[in-house]
């Protein structure tokens, strides 16, 4: 390390650098690492774990609803969002808490403060200035807002998690992951939510049974679900918002909500001016050691716009200290990453879609089931279940599993171990399943569905 203060300096805080920060200090590398917000970046403080916290508390509304069938009298529940906040709250400090303590622990010298380059080896935190031999930007991304008048007023994901008190009434713009999931978790403790989209149909990039199936389910429990429109302007009132729609309706509403995208944390990090090249929407480029194109500067997770979650940000960091501190180079392997979204009900996917499959392989054997699951024959509730298993005809390999309905995200990631491993159909139809579940619909389909089932929603 001669001549450098540390052998690696990591900028950011969050999911992959953390990780890659620990896990280089394990190898016995000086390190340090500087978060210009909190530790745990957005995954954990403003990102899956809230919002899994606030998905759960909005399904105790069904929860109550459903127990009736079940023999239960529930007297009238009541629902205190700045509790909900609160504790929310807490638990986030903790878990930034054991973030300090985890980097602590690996012998990681931390430091808060935005950090920049000033050349290849230089970063600046504040007033203090440091040299490492490599760095790694593990900056993430941040929500990008639309353009139209009014967005003054609106909020993003990270206000969301912060609001004084729940609005009655809520206008979610996106057809993403987030906007589904906050649609759902608004509506679930009792927010009125409409959800505009611009394009045909939610979940752009998912199979079209998935996004079809749970279009239909959100509708069913009370969003009002827009497609095909635009918000040209939002009208900041007395005492709420009117958001004007590409189609000449207006909807009054006390919060709009944009979920339109991410976009990577570049800026003021002093790239362009070190020789790191970044692509048209300012994503890092990087090769598939995740190196940029300044030889010492490594980059990780979303701020690289690859696959943006949190598993994959972790899985590139763990790969990059292989590949640079353990002398056993190795690329993060991108395919077949299971994902969900968390609304109700959820979703759980790996693999490809139908339309990809059928690029990649052409014939296929498309297995489906849509059923009410047996929880609802009891609670009344009228929520399907949809799983789809998609086979290359000519190799019989499962190539992509689907799966909308309760549980989803728990079953598919068994299923991902499965879709790693190359399993045919005759696997899958070689396991015994578990009953009575949901989850033994995927080892106990036999019946291809006839005809071509390819249908492109977008
Ligand atoms: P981040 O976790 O974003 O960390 C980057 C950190 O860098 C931040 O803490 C930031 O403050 C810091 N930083 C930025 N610039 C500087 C600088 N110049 N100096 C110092 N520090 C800096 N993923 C899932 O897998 N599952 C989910 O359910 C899920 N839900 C999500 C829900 C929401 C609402 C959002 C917004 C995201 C969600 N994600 C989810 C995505 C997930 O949060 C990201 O993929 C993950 O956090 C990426 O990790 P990262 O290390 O690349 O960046």
């Amino acid at each position: 390390m001669a001549g450098y203060d540390y052998d690696l300096f990591v900028i950011g805080g969050g999911s992959g650098g953390v990780r890659g920060a620990r896990m280089a200090a394990g190898t016995g590398a000086k390190v340090a690492i500087a978060e210009s917000y909190r530790y745990g970046g957005t995954c954990v403080i403003r990102g899956c774990v809230p919002k899994k916290l606030l998905s759960y508390a909005s399904h105790f509304h069904e929860d109550f609803e459903d127990a009736a069938g079940f023999g239960w009298t529930v007297p009238q529940p009541s629902f205190d969002w700045a509790k909900l906040i609160a504790n929310k709250d807490k638990e986030i400090d903790r878990l930034e808490g054991v973030y300090e303590k985890l980097l602590k622990g690996a012998g990681v010298e931390f430091y808060h403060g935005h950090a920049r380059l000033l050349d290849a080896h230089t970063v600046e935190v504040g007033e203090q200035r440091f040299t490492a031999k490599i760095i790694l930007i593990a900056t993430g991304g941040a929500p990008s807002f639309p353009m139209e008048p009014g967005w003054e007023h609106g909020i993003s994901s990270n206000e969301a998690f912060h609001l004084e008190e729940l609005p009655k009434r809520v206008v979610i713009y996106g057809g993403g992951f987030i906007a589904v999931e906050f649609a759902g978790i608004f509506n679930g403790l009792g927010s009125e939510v409409t959800q505009v989209y611009r394009g045909p149909q939610i979940l752009r990039g998912f199979d079209d049974d998935i996004r079809n199936t749970l279009a239909g389910e959100i509708v069913k429990k009370g969003v009002n679900l827009v497609v095909e429109t635009t918000i040209d302007r939002i009208e900041k009132r007395e005492k709420d918002l009117l958001v004007h729609l590409s189609d000449g309706s207006e909807v009054e509403c006390d919060l709009v909500m944009a979920a339109t995208g991410r976009s990577p944390n570049v800026h003021n990090l002093g790239l362009e001016e070190v020789g790191v090249e970044l692509a048209r929407n300012g994503a890092i480029k990087v090769d598939e050691f995740s190196k940029t194109t300044v030889d010492n500067i490594y980059a990780v997770g979303d701020v690289t716009d690859r696959i943006n979650l949190t598993p994959v940000a972790i899985q590139e960091a763990m790969a990059f200290v292989d590949t640079v501190y353990r002398d056993t180079p190795r690329a993060m392997d991108h395919a077949d990453v299971p994902s969900a979204v968390f609304s109700h009900p959820p979703v759980g996917t790996v693999g490809l879609t139908e339309l990809q499959a059928r690029e990649r392989h052409g014939a296929l054997d498309i297995y489906r089931s849509t059923f009410r699951p047996l929880k609802h024959t009891l609670s009344g509730r009228d929520e399907k279940t949809m799983m789809k298993l998609i086979v290359a005809k000519d190799t019989q390999r499962v190539v992509g599993v689907h799966m909308v309905g309760l549980d989803a995200p728990e079953i598919v990631q068994g299923m991902a171990v499965a879709i790693k491993a190359g399993a045919t159909k005759q696997v899958f139809d070689a396991t015994v399943g578990i009953h009575p579940t949901a989850a033994e619909e995927f080892v106990t389909m036999r019946e291809p569905i006839p005809g071509d089932q390819a249908k492109a929603a977008e």
